[in-house]
């Protein structure tokens, strides 16, 4: 089973930056060992053009059988006779998964500006089992941005009148980031196999929507994906499929809210106070990598960029657009380099633990949590306070005592349509204790904007520090 991948380089980049990204340098030959065989990796070419990687898997049948019971479905034979060693299938996701991990994630430590970029990509399959013909495999990869060249195969040449076989030569080419053709091909291999060597759990769900962030939810065919992903087993499809437009709400949502949020609150220039606010207690902090969560469009980052103090900035969001905007708002191609490498956002969501966000002296979340379900509030803060564990967390969210002072506000209205809760003081604070006491944080709080003797001020801000 053969999978190769060839960058073509640029004038900015060589295409052997492709080693930098995949962690593997090209002069050397790679070997790693998994429970199924062993993965071969290896650059046939490597030059400032073009640059491939191989990765050549020798599966071992045998290895296979042993530990299954009995002769499964298909009886005794079809163990020992089959495609698996020679096609690409599951086994290639758990390959990649090894081999390119971190470059899957998107993090590069020698090239972190390549990595974020879309590049000019090829990959290319020796033989991919397509389940309903090339149709299927054009349905799932053109509408994530690839041409796709597909080579059907005859099931044996000496005998055309047995027909054609379900196994394709494939490529697909595309400009799209690393750790996007890494996830697409570890996902949508195994779907278009329709078939999996293990047995497929809840954690296969976590996984999916792991791999699967950022673009699946709005795949056109995100059903098709997830029932086969999950070898059609319903209830775990059903859950992905919740959650998934679960994730697509969230992100139409983050589009307006944030703009219409604005005009509300413009009189006061409540936000000013509030970015101001949060600035402070980040600089007070001492932090100089920072993270800024459910971003938006970017208004804490560009502030944040202002100050020297803050090295790296990470701003991630769930939404794309919004991401888009952000990009606009920060200039960020027009930087020049050495501000450009201070900056950084990626998409994704805080319901899932992400390793991005490890590592960091500290974490802005500016009037997000109030657009996360209760139920999910729990999620979002073994993320951010268990996982992620930066050591100041800098949070803000309404404060809802506050709304009978809006004009505008009907009694008994939220501020925002998409906003799930709105908390009083007391129900801020209280929450904030528990989180601190349950992670080993303690929090102070603080008013932002004007405050009233009765109703207290219309942000509330809380400052989590570690230890
Ligand atoms: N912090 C910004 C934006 C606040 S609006 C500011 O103060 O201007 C709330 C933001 O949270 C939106 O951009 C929305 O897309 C984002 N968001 C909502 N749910 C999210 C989730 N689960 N993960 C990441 N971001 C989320």
């Amino acid at each position: 089973m053969l999978l190769t991948i060839t960058l073509t380089g640029t004038p900015e980049a060589p295409a052997t930056d492709l080693g930098y990204l995949l962690f593997k340098n090209p002069a050397n030959r790679h070997e790693k060992e998994l429970s199924c065989g062993v993965a071969h990796l290896f650059y046939p070419e490597a030059s400032a053009e073009r640059c491939t990687v191989a990765l050549l898997l020798d599966i071992d049948p045998i290895a296979l059988v042993r530990g299954r019971a009995g002769g499964g479905e298909s009886g005794p034979l079809a163990q020992y006779v089959n495609d698996r060693p020679y096609v690409a299938s599951s086994l290639l996701s758990v390959a990649l998964g090894q081999l390119f991990g971190t470059a899957m994630s998107g993090r590069s430590k020698d090239r972190p500006e390549l990595a974020a970029q879309p590049l000019p990509l090829l990959a290319t399959l020796a033989v991919l089992p397509c389940r309903g013909g090339e149709g299927v495999l054009r349905r799932l990869f053109e509408p994530l941005g690839y041409a796709v060249t597909a080579t059907r195969h005859t099931l044996d040449e000496c005998f055309p009148e047995w027909g054609e076989s379900a196994y394709f030569s494939v490529e697909l080419s595309g400009t799209v980031r690393l750790s996007e053709l890494l996830t697409h091909l570890y996902v949508l291999i195994p779907v278009l196999d329709d078939e999996k060597h293990y047995w497929v759990g809840d954690d296969e769900v976590e996984k999916l929507l792991r791999r699967g962030e950022g673009w699946l939810s709005s795949h056109p065919q995100r059903e098709m994906i997830a029932a086969r992903y999950l070898k059609h087993q319903r209830s775990l499809t059903r859950d992905a499929l919740s959650r998934l437009l679960e994730e697509a709400g969230d992100e139409q949502a983050g589009e307006t809210q944030a703009a219409e949020e604005e005009v509300l609150e413009e009189r006061i220039s409540l936000n000013s106070n509030r970015l101001a606010a949060v600035v402070a207690a980040l600089q007070a902090s001492g932090a100089r990598r920072v993270l800024d969560l459910g971003c938006g469009e970017g208004r804490l980052m560009r502030a944040l960029l202002a100050e020297k103090q803050f090295e790296e900035i990470l701003g991630m969001d769930v939404s794309c657009r919004a991401l888009e905007k952000a990009k606009e708002r920060l200039r960020l191609d027009r930087l020049p380099p050495r501000q450009q490498q201070r900056v950084q956002l990626i998409q994704g969501s805080l319901m899932y633990r992400d390793i991005r966000l490890a590592g960091y002296d500290a974490a802005a979340v500016v009037e997000v949590i109030e657009h996360l379900e209760s139920a999910r509030l729990a999620a979002f803060t073994r993320v951010l306070f268990e996982f992620a564990r930066p050591d100041t967390v800098v949070l803000t969210t309404p404060n809802s005592e506050y709304n009978v002072k809006w004009p505008t506000l009907p009694a008994g209205k939220m501020r925002h349509t998409d906003h799930r809760f709105e908390w009083t003081r007391a129900e801020f604070q209280a929450w904030s204790g528990e989180v601190a006491e349950r992670y080993g944080y303690h929090v102070n709080f603080q008013p932002v904007g004007e405050e009233d003797a009765e109703v207290g001020a219309a942000t509330q801000l809380g400052v989590f520090e570690r230890g």
